[in-house]
C-alpha cells in the first residue's frame, strides 16, 4: 500500500436518544443556527420538532433553509449562502440524508467566500475556510456524515460533480440515531443499501498490492449488509437491522476502508452523468451501472480481484472453473442480490433510452477525459457501458 496520513475530525455520536447531545455540541460554536433540511420528511416523523426543542435549550436563534432536493442543486446552495451572509449565521445544522448534508457542506464553504460556489464545486477555485456545521442523519446511504465529500448538481448546465474541501467540509459532529431512519420508505432504504455497497466496491477495485486488512474489512461489510438488508426490508422499524445498516453506511465511506490506496470511482462518475441528465436516485443508478462496469473492465490482468470478490463475498465455488468464469459468476450474483431486494437493473426502468446515451457519455468526461483508477475509461467506454445498461 501507499504511505498515508489518516485524519478524520468528525465526532460520531451514535445510538438511541443521542439527539440529547445536540445542545452541548452546538453551544460551542455560537447562537445563530441555520437548520438545513429537505422536502419535509423530518416534519412528518417528528425529528424536526425534537431538533428545535433541543436548540431551544441553549436559546439558539434558529433560521431555516427547507426544500433541499434529492440531488441537491447549486441554486439551493446559493440561497443558503445568502441567508448565512445576511443573518450572520454561526453554525449550520444539516438534518436529513446525503443531499441535505452535501448541500450544507457547500453552504458552509460559500458563506466564507465571495467566490461563486459552482466555481469551487468545479475546481476552478479553492475553498479556504468554512462555517462549522454538524449533522443529524436520517437516511443511511452516502457516508457524507463522516467524510468531506459533497455532490452538487447544476440544472442550468446538466452537470453533477463531486467535490470536497478537507478539513473544512468535515462535519464537526454527526448524530446517528437509527430510530431516525425508521420512517425511510422501502425504496429509499434499498437505494441506500446499494449506495453503501457501491462505496465499498469502489474501494475494492484498486491496483495497490498488500491490502490484506482493507480487503477483509470491505468483504465483511459487504457480507454483513447482504445478510441484514433482506431482513430489514421485511421489518423497516427493526432497531438492530437499522443500526447495522447505519454503521455500515458510515464505515463504507469514511475512508477507513481505503487506507493506503485510492479505489476506482468510475461507476460513481457514470451515475452522476445519468442523474445530471435524468435526475434519478443515486442508488438506483448505481444498481444499474455497477455490474455493467464490472463486466466492461474485467480482463486477464485484473481477473483475480474479481475472483477474490466472487469467492469470498458471493461464495462462488471455483472448482473446475476458469478464473474468468468465477469472476463472471460473482458479478451475476451481485446483480441477482440487488434484483432480489428490489433495486432497478436497467436504465429503461427509469424510461431512459438510447437517445441520451451520447449526452450522458459526454458528461462523464467533462471534468476529466480519462476517468476511473482501477482501469482508465474514455467517453467511448461510457457509451458502451450505458448501452449495456439500457
Ligand atoms: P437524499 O437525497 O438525501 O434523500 C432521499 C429521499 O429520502 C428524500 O426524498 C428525503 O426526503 C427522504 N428521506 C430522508 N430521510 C428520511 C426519513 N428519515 N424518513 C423518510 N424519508 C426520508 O438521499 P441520499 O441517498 O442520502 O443522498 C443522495 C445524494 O448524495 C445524491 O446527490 C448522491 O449523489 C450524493 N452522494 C454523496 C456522497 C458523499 O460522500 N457526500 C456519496 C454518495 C452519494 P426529504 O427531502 O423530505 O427529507
Ligand atoms: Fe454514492
Amino acid at each position: 500500500m501507499d504511505n498515508f496520513l489518516y485524519y478524520n475530525p468528525t465526532k460520531l455520536i451514535f445510538g438511541k436518544g443521542q439527539l440529547n447531545a445536540l445542545p452541548e455540541q452546538v453551544k460551542q460554536y455560537g447562537t445563530k443556527v441555520l437548520i438545513v433540511y429537505g422536502g419535509g420528511s423530518i416534519k412528518r416523523n417528528g425529528v424536526y420538532d425534537n431538533v428545535v426543542a433541543k436548540l431551544a435549550e441553549i436559546n439558539a436563534e434558529v433560521f431555516e433553509l427547507a426544500g433541499v432536493e434529492p440531488n441537491p442543486r447549486i441554486s439551493t446552495v446559493r440561497k443558503g449562502v445568502e441567508i448565512c451572509k445576511q443573518e450572520g449565521i454561526d453554525f449550520l445544522l444539516a438534518v436529513g440524508g446525503g443531499s441535505t448534508i452535501d448541500c450544507t457542506k457547500a453552504i458552509a464553504v460559500g458563506a466564507k467566500t465571495d467566490i461563486d460556489m459552482w466555481d469551487i464545486v468545479t475546481k476552478k477555485a479553492s475553498a479556504t475556510d468554512a462555517l462549522p456545521f454538524g449533522t443529524v442523519l436520517t437516511l443511511s446511504a452516502t457516508g457524507s456524515e463522516m467524510n468531506s465529500g459533497s455532490v452538487i448538481t447544476n440544472w442550468e448546465t446538466n452537470e453533477k460533480h463531486g467535490w470536497g474541501a478537507a478539513p473544512y467540509t468535515y462535519p464537526k459532529f454527526s448524530i446517528l440515531d437509527p430510530v431516525h431512519t425508521f420512517s425511510v420508505p422501502k425504496d429509499q432504504t434499498i437505494y441506500g443499501i446499494v449506495d453503501m455497497m457501491s462505496h465499498v466496491l469502489e474501494h475494492y477495485f484498486h491496483q495497490e498490492t498488500n491490502t490484506l486488512i482493507q480487503d477483509r474489512f470491505c468483504e465483511s461489510i459487504l457480507i454483513t449488509v447482504m445478510e441484514t438488508a433482506p431482513k430489514l426490508l421485511e421489518d423497516l422499524e427493526n432497531y438492530e437491522y437499522r443500526e447495522t445498516i447505519m454503521l455500515a453506511g458510515t464505515l463504507a465511506l469514511n475512508n477507513m476502508l481505503n487506507m493506503g490506496f485510492r479505489g476506482d470511482w468510475a461507476t460513481h462518475n457514470l451515475e452522476h452523468a445519468v442523474s445530471a441528465v435524468h435526475d434519478i436516485p443515486h442508488g438506483g443508478g448505481l444498481a444499474i451501472l455497477f455490474p455493467n462496469w464490472m463486466k466492461h473492465v474485467l480482463d486477464d490482468s485484473n481477473v483475480l480481484r474479481f475472483k477474490q470478490l466472487a469467492e469470498r463475498v458471493f461464495q462462488v465455488d471455483a472448482e473446475g472453473k476458469t478464473d474468468r468464469e468465477v469472476a463472471i459468476e460473482g458479478i451475476n450474483k451481485l446483480r441477482e442480490f440487488w434484483n432480489s431486494i428490489g433495486a432497478p437493473s436497467k436504465l429503461t426502468d427509469y424510461d431512459i433510452d438510447e437517445s441520451t446515451v451520447e449526452l450522458m457519455a459526454e458528461k462523464t468526461v467533462v471534468a476529466n477525459p480519462a476517468y476511473g483508477n482501477f482501469k482508465k475509461l474514455t467517453k467511448q467506454d461510457s457509451i458502451e457501458i450505458f448501452k449495456a445498461s439500457l
